[in-house]
């Protein structure tokens, strides 16, 4: 499926939390995913983290915010999300920043975050104060004139696009 060149809908144009991923990992893929092209879908990788997800922790509850889906959140409050990655990424202390905004734009006195790596026994504690609510909405407006723009960002070098899904359709013939 190939990407329509016009933004999307204004109803569609919530910020979530997998766009502020996309957005740090690379502004081309946020444009993309943006625009309905989801390659992950059929991703091994991403099938693979959906399963590391769903076994990893049995009694977590899903806090559905439309736009976002927080993984779970604990008394606090605080937002906890699970990667299936080997490696912490910034991208992923991004999302659960911009979890914390969320959730306290919708009144809620958020003390901070964690991302959980099962597969490698770790945990990064994601801190939240006025520097990271500052961090948080610069990252949204960021990711909000990368949707609106009317033509796609450029790739990324070629080296920094290793096992990214939209890897055929950015590099392919
Ligand atoms: S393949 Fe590279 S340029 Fe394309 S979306 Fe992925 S990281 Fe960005």
């Amino acid at each position: 499926m190939s990407p329509g060149p016009e933004p999307p809908a204004e109803d569609q144009t919530a910020v979530g939390g997998v766009h502020i991923k996309y957005l740090v990992h690379c502004p081309r893929q946020l444009w993309l995913y943006a625009r309905g092209y989801r390659p992950e879908q059929r991703s091994d990788l991403v099938a693979f983290g959906e399963v590391v997800d769903d076994t990893t922790f049995t009694r977590r509850r899903d806090v559905d915010l439309g736009e976002a889906k927080i993984d779970w959140v604990t008394t606090g409050a605080v937002i906890h999300e699970t990667k299936s990655s080997r490696a912490p990424a910034p991208g992923h202390t991004a999302q659960v920043r911009h979890y914390c905004l969320l959730l306290e734009r919708r009144g809620v006195n958020v003390r901070g975050g964690v991302v959980h790596y099962p597969l490698i026994r770790r945990t990064t504690d994601v801190v939240w104060d006025d520097g990271a609510r500052t961090e948080a909405e610069d990252t949204e407006a960021k990711a909000q004139t990368v949707i609106a723009a009317s033509t796609a960002p450029d790739r990324l070098l070629r080296s920094k696009c290793r096992g990214c899904s939209y890897l055929d359709y950015c590099w392919g013939d």
